[in-house]
């Protein structure tokens, strides 16, 4: 059961990285004290809130404001809550349309615009394929899946046949079913940076499982600085990048959560197309702005996983031109794909430089 919690970005000021679970991760031999930041456990994954230096009174409130908004939103896209509206959707598949929650219908609206502009490569009812592979609970096969099995499992994979209404969606077929994984942490950042906008907290990083948001800047005419981690060692970070107000990043990686078969790792991040898990990327992250960026960067950074790096970099020029991504295939020795606007924001460390590769 992949269920390592995922820890590949952390927060850097003035020189030094700080662990998202309070790890201190010197980039240089000077060691600031860290910024005020709060952890706790929601969604399967860690969560931090930080704020700037001066700013150390504002985190119980802070806390609290995102404690309250991310358990509700647990409550309601939870895959594995019976009583969450997803739990409720799924055993009302083949049924009546089921009454849901206004941010349930949004992430479901927005994830089918994924699925759409991705051609099925980002895939919300992609659950029974990632069951078939013991990606989704219980043990794994002793065997990868055989070509009739992965077959039937794919026939119960389409996003197309969510039906959304006005207050109500339905799965059109019994044995299919929903899972947010690739899109709900995003979805669920953007709504507690508004409601930290709201309540004028505007100069913050939220943080949940690698699902970064900035608000405002760490100090007067300071971005925000983030630490990418090298998917290949633990700790080591592959460089900085900086994160202006209101924009996002995500990482999808292939070393956190998988499963092992007959002595193989599969990534659990599965190609909808081709019913397989994918192979060939070992992490991706993407940053970009807008209104809901954190959720365009989690979804986008699943969907770019799954269409590596040449497609991917193509995908965001057609449909997603102010986002940028990093890719570092599965490969050794370590290679950093960087599209332009993305190497104008990072800093590889010394050491990485010779493996950036600037995307054409
Ligand atoms: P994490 O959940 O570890 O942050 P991602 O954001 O990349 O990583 O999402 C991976 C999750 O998305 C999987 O655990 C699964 O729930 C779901 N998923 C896997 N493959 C796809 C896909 N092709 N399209 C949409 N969701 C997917
Ligand atoms: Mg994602």
């Amino acid at each position: 059961m992949p269920t390592r919690i995922k820890f590949q970005t952390s927060v850097t000021s003035a020189g030094i990285a700080v662990w998202l679970g309070g790890l201190l991760l010197a980039l240089t031999a000077c060691r600031p004290p860290a910024l005020p930041h709060k952890t706790f456990l929601v969604m399967g994954t860690v969560f931090t809130v930080t704020l700037p230096a001066d700013r150390a009174d504002y985190l119980e409130p802070a806390g609290v404001l995102s404690a309250n908004a991310l358990y509700e939103l647990e409550n309601l896209l939870s895959f594995y809550r019976p009583d969450s509206d997803i739990g409720r959707l799924n055993q009302a598949a083949g049924a009546a349309p089921t009454p849901v929650a206004p941010p349930t219908l949004a992430v479901l609206r927005a994830a089918r615009r994924y699925g759409e502009l991705s051609a099925g490569a980002f895939d919300i009812t992609v659950a029974p394929l990632l069951q078939t592979w013991g990606l989704r609970g219980g043990a794994p096969p002793r065997q990868p899946p055989a070509a009739a099995e992965l077959d039937a499992a794919r026939r119960r994979v389409d996003f197309r046949r969510l039906e959304i209404g006005n207050q109500t969606a339905r799965l059109a077929q019994p044995d299919m079913q929903l899972d947010l994984g690739g899109i709900a942490k995003g979805f669920a950042v953007d709504e507690v940076a508004r409601i930290m906008v709201k309540h004028g907290l505007t100069n913050v990083l939220l943080n949940l499982g690698g699902n970064l948001r900035a608000l405002g800047a760490s100090a007067p005419g300071q971005a925000w600085r983030i630490a990418v981690q090298n998917p290949f060692v633990p700790g080591q970070v592959l460089g900085v990048l900086e994160l202006r107000d209101g924009e996002a990043a995500a990482t999808s990686g292939n070393y956190e959560r998988f499963v092992t078969i007959d002595g193989r790792r599969y990534a659990h991040i599965l190609d909808p197309r081709t019913g397989r898990p994918t192979s060939g990327m070992a992490g991706v992250t993407v940053i970009g702005g807008g209104a809901d960026a954190a959720m365009d960067a989690d979804a986008l950074s699943t969907t770019l996983f799954v269409m590596g790096i040449e497609s991917g970099a193509g995908f965001l020029k057609s449909h997603f031109s102010r986002h940028a991504a990093l890719f570092v295939p599965d490969r050794q020795p370590l290679e950093i794909h960087v599209t332009a606007e993305f190497a104008a924001r990072f800093t590889p460390a010394p050491d990485q430089a010779g493996c950036i590769r600037l995307i054409p």
